[in-house]
């Protein structure tokens, strides 16, 4: 059985979903702070805190547990940027219990989220896995914690991980049933959405004057399927070859804030309200992924890898429920 940690949240309920399409067995634990209960319909649920050990072991005793995949975490770099006690105190110290938890079950395969904001301001781009580490943001140095914290628990007690430094994670489940939903949105390719089902005035553009082309900042979009599926490939070669590795996933192309609107606004036909503002702190101009290692080690092939269909995909998702989960609620 896998546990997945955030298995309630935007990529875990895609990570949940993925998983038992393929009938694997899964439990997931979840504060539902961010989560859905909806996003995984009558999967055993654990609803609590990760920095809660007692919690933590209770799932851990009543559930044959053999590999844990941890998408709990506050992932908002903005947000980190004002409460950063908020993200070292979650992100840190949730891990720290939810390790100590598996050392003591025996449980000693992982497969972690980590991010691009590990990374900053790089001179060479798509930016492979052994670029130097020099975060912005607290929600970057808090993963980046604990990728280190991961290396001493493989060195002193053997335990075996993966982590996925993931770039821009977008896009929906092909059935549109599932989807992001966060209170309040902050991601752009959802905020545009919103724009275009007239649930907000326009999409404002933080900062057009870094030194890009068109001055606003690159990212690398990645689709949530393709990005689930590298977890379950890393899984597999956890068990396959038991050593620890760290991984980029990105597509490897980069899209400016001004193409994602535009290709948003070709995918629906019709333009979208936008404004320039100032830049957000903590944002670095440009974060393109080098993933040529889960390419070849993890025989990893992205799918769903034009922008378009990335959109489309969000676009089907949003479209259909323009209240996120709570439409669901209502219907039912
Ligand atoms: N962005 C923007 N307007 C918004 C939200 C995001 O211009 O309303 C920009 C943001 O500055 C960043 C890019 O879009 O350059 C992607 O931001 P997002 O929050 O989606 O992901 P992040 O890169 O922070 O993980």
């Amino acid at each position: 059985m896998i546990l997945v940690c955030g298995g309630a949240g935007y990529i875990g309920s895609h990570m949940t979903a993925y998983l038992q399409e393929r009938g694997k067995e899964v439990v997931v634990v979840d504060s539902l702070v961010m989560g859905h209960r909806e996003s995984i319909k009558d999967t055993k649920l654990y609803v609590g805190d990760l920095c809660d050990s007692d919690f933590l072991g209770k799932v851990f005793s009543e559930n044959p547990i053999e590999a844990v995949i941890d998408f709990a975490a506050f992932s908002l770099v903005g947000e980190s940027m004002t409460a950063p006690l908020k993200y070292f105190g979650n992100n840190v110290g949730g891990t720290i219990a939810l390790l100590e938890t598996m050392l003591k079950h025996d449980v000693n395969k992982i497969v972690f989220s980590s991010t691009a904001a590990v990374y900053g301001k790089q001179e060479v781009i798509p930016i492979p896995e052994t670029a130097a580490t020099r975060p912005e943001n607290p929600y970057g140095a808090s993963k980046l914690m604990v990728e280190d914290i991961l290396k001493w628990c493989d060195s002193c007690h053997g335990l075996k991980y993966s982590v996925l430094r993931y770039f821009n994670v977008a896009g929906a489940h092909p059935s549109g049933n599932i989807g992001e939903d966060h209170s309040p949105e902050s991601h752009l390719i959802p905020i545009i959405a919103q724009a275009a089902l007239n649930k907000r005035e326009k999409v404002t553009i933080y900062g057009d004057d870094y030194l890009t082309p068109d001055g606003t900042c690159i990212r690398d979009y990645i689709h949530v399927m393709d990005l689930v599926e590298a977890h379950d490939l890393a899984l597999g070669k956890l068990r396959q070859q038991n050593q620890s590795h760290t991984y980029n996933l990105g597509n490897g192309k980069g899209f400016s804030v001004k193409e994602v609107i535009e290709t948003f606004e070709k995918v629906i036909g019709r333009t979208i309200p936008k404004e320039v503002a100032n830049r957000r702190p903590g944002d670095p101009a440009v974060l393109i992924a080098g993933s040529e290692k889960a390419m070849t080690k993890l025989n990893w092939q992205p799918k769903y890898n034009s922008l378009e269909t990335i959109i489309s995909t969000a676009w089907n998702w949003h479209s259909k429920n323009p209240y996120g989960y709570a439409r669901s609620v209502l219907n039912e």
